[in-house]
């Protein structure tokens, strides 16, 4: 059986024109496919302020919460606003997801909120579940028969909380035992995008944006003839167009190449996607959902890029820690060893690292859920002092021209050049001295 799996994100779900939209690419082809879906529009972000506010200030953020509910309700009524589709399946999806909402709100108020990660997955989650629950139900109604699947009962992960690590043996199995049976039945599965679940199938994300990750899991394991990525972008460019004012569009990248840009942030794709897909050489096809039938990006075992051009890659609101030894000694592999495994325990993931006699720097994204408590562990064994807002330039087949064009008139704090890459980093905000 040949299996098409194929990812829309949250931009391409974000509206009921949107959905419509999705409808319409998913019948241009008839064939076996596993379409996985992200949270609509910008839901993840208001569910991740809603879980912050409850952790820090035990504040349940009614407006925020208000506001999404509203938000998906008022979708179906525009989706649904269509002369062909009986009222029935509507005035169902209506109460399910008032019912969804009811029970993330009981939710958040019930669950432990000693640590933050069990408990953004459980928040969080609901946004993959809403967009899901709402588009097999319209497609349904629009005679695009499909059947919805849990992906916390497929994607089997440890309990690593927010990055959560999946259990290939057991997710295959799920894969086999779940998807491969209902394709003989339906052309079309729908299921979550960033969602995993624990052996006793509580529920994990596997990261932000980790929507492309899941599918390249499910095409993985599905041996699929090719995942496709849907996005508001004509195929992967060579600079984020809301960055760079002209954009060139990359035709075909190498594995190799795509797992290097990833590595440096870039957006288009999560970092863990191409892994699976390389192991059995399934291709990647990026393309616009705008234009469906135009040529996107494909990324597979090529030789080299094509074009080859400068790739840039932006990474804002970056943190510069400056870790000394409190008794200014040498930092020394010992120090580093105790930094790292701070680090680790605390989740961050570092971007960038400079190393002198007497101290270490490592720069991240700044996040203030996790800030407070690595440097109070931190500061048991170092003097630390920090730089915020700061910006992470990353030029992959840098030119002069393109280097020049990026850092004239700013202030680079570090710099970092091989044969391929170049990177800055670049102040625009202060320096703090901790305590
Ligand atoms: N909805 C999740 C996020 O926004 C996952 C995804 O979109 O890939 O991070
Ligand atoms: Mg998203």
């Amino acid at each position: 059986m040949e299996i098409f799996v194929e990812k829309f994100g949250g931009a391409s779900v974000n509206s009921a024109d949107a959905i419509r939209n999705v409808e319409h690419i998913l019948s241009l082809e008839k064939k076996k496919r596993v379409v996985i879906i992200s949270a609509m529009g910008k839901t993840t972000n208001k569910l991740e302020n809603i879980v912050n506010k409850w952790f820090n200030n035990q504040v349940f953020f009614t407006e925020q919460f208000e506001e999404l509910k509203d938000f998906h309700l008022q979708l179906i009524e525009e989706l649904f606003d269509n002369v062909d589709i009986g009222n029935t399946e509507k005035i169902d999806l209506q109460q399910s997801v008032k019912n969804i909402f009811e029970e993330l709100k009981q939710k958040i108020k019930v669950l432990p909120n000693f640590d933050y990660n069990f408990l953004y997955d459980s928040i969080v989650s609901y946004g993959e579940i809403l967009s899901t629950t709402i588009i097999s139900s319209y497609l349904n109604a629009k005679k695009l028969n499909n059947r919805l699947l849990y992906a916390h009962t497929i994607i089997k992960t440890d309990n690593n909380y927010r990055d959560a690590n999946i259990n290939f043996s057991d997710t295959n199995r799920e894969v086999n035992e779940q998807i491969m049976s209902l394709l003989k039945n339906f052309d079309l599965i729908i299921t979550q995008g960033f969602l995993g679940g624990t052996k006793e199938n509580l529920i994990t994300t596997l990261g932000r944006e980790g929507s492309d990750y899941s599918a390249a899991i499910l095409a993985y394991c599905l041996n699929a003839k090719s995942m496709t990525v849907w996005k508001d972008v004509a195929g992967l460019l060579n600079a984020d167009p809301k960055r760079v004012e002209q954009t060139i569009k990359i035709h075909t990248m190498p594995y190799t190449e795509a797992v290097e840009l990833s590595y440096y942030g870039a957006s288009i794709i999560h970092p863990k996607t191409i892994k699976p897909l390389e192991n059995v050489k399934i291709p990647l096809y990026i393309k616009s959902f705008k234009s469906p039938t135009e040529q996107g990006t494909v990324i597979c075992e090529s030789e080299s890029v094509n074009p080859i051009v400068p790739n840039f890659i932006f990474k804002d609101n970056q943190l510069l820690l400056s870790i000394m030894p409190k008794d200014l000694s040498f930092v020394t592999e010992i120090s580093i060893s105790t930094i790292f495994s701070l680090l680790a325990k605390h989740k961050v993931k570092v971007n960038m690292i400079q190393n002198s006699a007497i101290s270490f720097s490592i720069c991240f994204d700044d996040n203030r859920n996790i800030l407070p408590a690595l440097l109070n562990d931190l500061e048991k064994d170092f003097l630390v002092r920090y730089n915020e807002g700061l910006q992470l330039v990353t030029i992959r087949h840098y030119t002069v021209e393109a280097v020049n064009n990026i850092i004239k008139g700013r202030r680079i704090l570090i710099e970092q050049k091989n044969r391929m890459t170049a990177q800055y980093l670049i102040d625009n905000g202060i320096e703090k001295l901790n305590k």
